[in-house]
Formats: C-alpha cells, sequence, structure tokens
C-alpha cells in the first residue's frame, strides 16, 4: 500500500520503519505474552526500557552528564506553566523572546508565575537584531523558540544572553541536527513531531536548576521528583515512551542527528530554492530567519488555495494549509519525511502554478 506523505504541523507522520515495527511487536512485547500497551509500567522490562530510553538519548542528542532527564505529560503547554514553577527559584523575573505563536502563548502562561519581560518581539520577516533586545539581567531564565512552527521563524544560533540560563522549546525541532544541550539551562519538547506520537514531553534539565520548584508544583510537573523516580511517579504514558524508544533507535539507524541533519538540511534547500526561483509562490521571511522544519508559503493567488490543497491530497501531498491565524500553505518537513516526497511536492507545486499561474 502506498501511504500518503504527512506535511502538517504534527502530529507528524512516522517512518514505515517505525509502524512496521511498532505492528511487529505489538500482540507480545519483549517476550511477555503482552502488548507494550497493557503493559505495568513498574514492570522490570517496562522499567529497562524508561531507563535504557534516557541512556539512548543522551547519547544521540549529546546531553551532559549533568542535565537530568524527565518524561512528562501535559504537553508542551503544559511545561509553560511548570517551566516557571520549577525553575524559578527565589527570582521573580523571566525573559521571553516572542518570535511566534508558540513563545508567545508561553510568555502569557508564565505570567500568572513570574514578572515576564518581553526581550524583543519577531516580525513576520524576522527576528530583530540583538542591539535591539531588551535583557533583564535579573531574570531567572531567558526562554525561547528555536522553531515556530505556525510562523515558519527560526533561531540558527542559540542567542547569547549572558549567563542566564537559556529555556529551549525544542518541540518541533527536536533531535532534527545536532544542537549543543551544553548551553541550555532546560530544553523540552513534546513528542508529536519528531521524537514519535503525542502524550510524552521530554524535559532535560541542568540539575542545579531544578532544585528549588514553587511549593505548588503539581507532583507529576516536578522535573526533580520525576528525573529521580525514572519518569514513573504515577503511570507515564507507557505507549507513547514506548514508540519514542523505537522512534529513537530509528535516528541512531539514520546516523544519528548528524546523519538526520544532512538529509534534512538538503530537503528544506530545495524547497525553498524552489519558492524563491518561483514566481508563483513566496516566503515571507528573511532568509537567516527561516524555519528549517516549517515552510509557510503564500501563492500569488491566494484564491486558488482551496484548489491547490485538493489537488495536493489526491496525489497523497496531504495536511499542506498552512495554520488556521495565517492561512496560505505550509509544508512541515520533519525527520520521517522522505526526501522523495519533497520532490514529489516540488514537482506538484511547480505543475500547479504553470497551470494556474
Ligand atoms: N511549541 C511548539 C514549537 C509547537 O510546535 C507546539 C505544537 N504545535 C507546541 C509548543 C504545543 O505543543 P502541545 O500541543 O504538545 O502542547
Amino acid at each position: 500500500m502506498q501511504r500518503a506523505f504527512n506535511f502538517g504541523a504534527g502530529p507528524a507522520m512516522l517512518p514505515a520503519e517505525v509502524i512496521k515495527r511498532i505492528q511487529d511487536e505489538l500482540f507480545d512485547w519483549n517476550g511477555t505474552g503482552v502488548s507494550v500497551m497493557e503493559i505495568g509500567h513498574r514492570t522490570q522490562q517496562f522499567q529497562e526500557l524508561l531507563t535504557n530510553l534516557q541512556i539512548k538519548l543522551r547519547k544521540v542528542l549529546d546531553i551532559p552528564e549533568n542535565y537530568r532527564i524527565a518524561m512528562v505529560t501535559g504537553g508542551a503547554q503544559g511545561q509553560f506553566d511548570a517551566i516557571p514553577m520549577n525553575i524559578l527559584g527565589s527570582k521573580t523575573k523571566a525573559d521571553y523572546f516572542v518570535t511566534g505563536t508558540w513563545s508567545k502563548k508561553a510568555a502569557d502562561f508564565a505570567k500568572k508565575h513570574a514578572e515576564v519581560n518581553i526581550v524583543t518581539t519577531a516580525t513576520k520577516s524576522g527576528i530583530p537584531a540583538r542591539s535591539e533586545w531588551k535583557l533583564s539581567h535579573d531574570a531567572a531564565y531567558v526562554y525561547y523558540c528555536p522553531n515556530e512552527t505556525v510562523d515558519g521563524i527560526a533561531f540558527h544560533e542559540i542567542p547569547d544572553v549572558g549567563d542566564v540560563p537559556v529555556v529551549a522549546d525544542l518541540t518541533s525541532s527536536i533531535a532534527y541536527a545536532p544542537m549543543d544541550y551544553s548551553r541550555f539551562g532546560l530544553a523540552f519538547a513534546s513528542a508529536q513531531k519528531n521524537l514519535g506520537i503525542a502524550g510524552v514531553t521530554l524535559v532535560v534539565a541542568r540539575e542545579d536548576l531544578i532544585n528549588n520548584p514553587k511549593p505548588y508544583t503539581p507532583n507529576v510537573w516536578n522535573y526533580k521528583v520525576q528525573s529521580e523516580q525514572n519518569s514513573s511517579l504515577n503511570t507515564p504514558p507507557v505507549f507513547a515512551i514506548y514508540v519514542m524508544d523505537v522512534m529513537v533507535d530509528w535516528i541512531i539507524a539514520q546516523g544519528g542527528v548528524e546523519g538526520l541533519g544532512i538529509v534534512n538540511r538538503r530537503k528544506v534547500a530545495k524547497l525553498y530554492d524552489y519558492i524563491d526561483n518561483s514566481s508563483f509562490y513566496v516566503n515571507h521571511v528573511e532568509k537567516v530567519y527561516r524555519s528549517e522544519l516549517n515552510v509557510p508559503f503564500n501563492l500569488a493567488n491566494n484564491e486558488v488555495l482551496p484548489k491547490f490543497l485538493a489537488e495536493a491530497n489526491a496525489k497523497g501531498l496531504k495536511y499542506l494549509a498552512g495554520h488556521i491565524s495565517v492561512g496560505g500553505g505550509r509544508a512541515s518537513l520533519y525527520n520521517a519525511m522522505p526526501e522523495s516526497a519533497v520532490d514529489q511536492l516540488i514537482e506538484f507545486m511547480a505543475d500547479f502554478a504553470r497551470r494556474n499561474g
């Protein structure tokens, strides 16, 4: 059966090999005689999966030893509240870069817990230069979203903010290419784009930052408690964690994040090249701030967008509509999107432009 290509922003497509392995292992997981969906989270087999998954993640993502790992629920938006609760400590201020939909929401959520200072606000085409940033030097942390999924805006460097710990929302960019985790105070990502399916959120935190959570922090979101208890304080989302494990094995088989980074950058460069050389499609983001995962675009004549989406859909090129807040089209090219699918998309876009330009 020919599978469709899911260009949606998330939940994203999974590699066919990952789905096949899940299918093979589903009925009898690991010789237990039960499926992983039914297994107790405190069984030796599942606890071993959790421990080994952390070891693999540490290796694949190159997470330094002095960072703790926790798998929690509540998605990325849950962490928008949990982060200030866990790491404000005795400080009251937090700095936020607002570069798109998700960092704006994170800053809004944080206002319940902290005095939020907006360092800078992006425009539709990019991020203001460092000389315009307003950093407050007594902030507990500086928050940013390296890849804004809706707006297609990205920081290609971790912002230089001095000694203040940097918090990064990697929900749409985790494991996509190598990243220097030693430069983060805390990084987090929901799994449903590059690490599997919805239900589990990975949190990687420098251990000295999570020792003093607010007393009102729910235990299930207390990063210190969860990391000390192998993310099993309560029943974790066992199936989503298992899928993450299968996905991490797949990432390793692709040559790790280094291998994926090479292919991912080639995929996205092709698409931007095509868009930039076309008079029918346009991407409004300045080249240095363009997302390497989510490519929003407008058509010269946006009235034909429904036709564009319907024809693409009929060809198995699915979910290309932009986020409802920005309209237009958007192609999300996460790890599982094959390069050949990007070639097919470009071919379709060119053919559509010829017929409708
Ligand atoms: N941050 C980013 C960068 C995202 O792309 C998303 C989801 N698209 C979220 C946060 C919200 O994630 P969740 O639905 O898991 O809360």
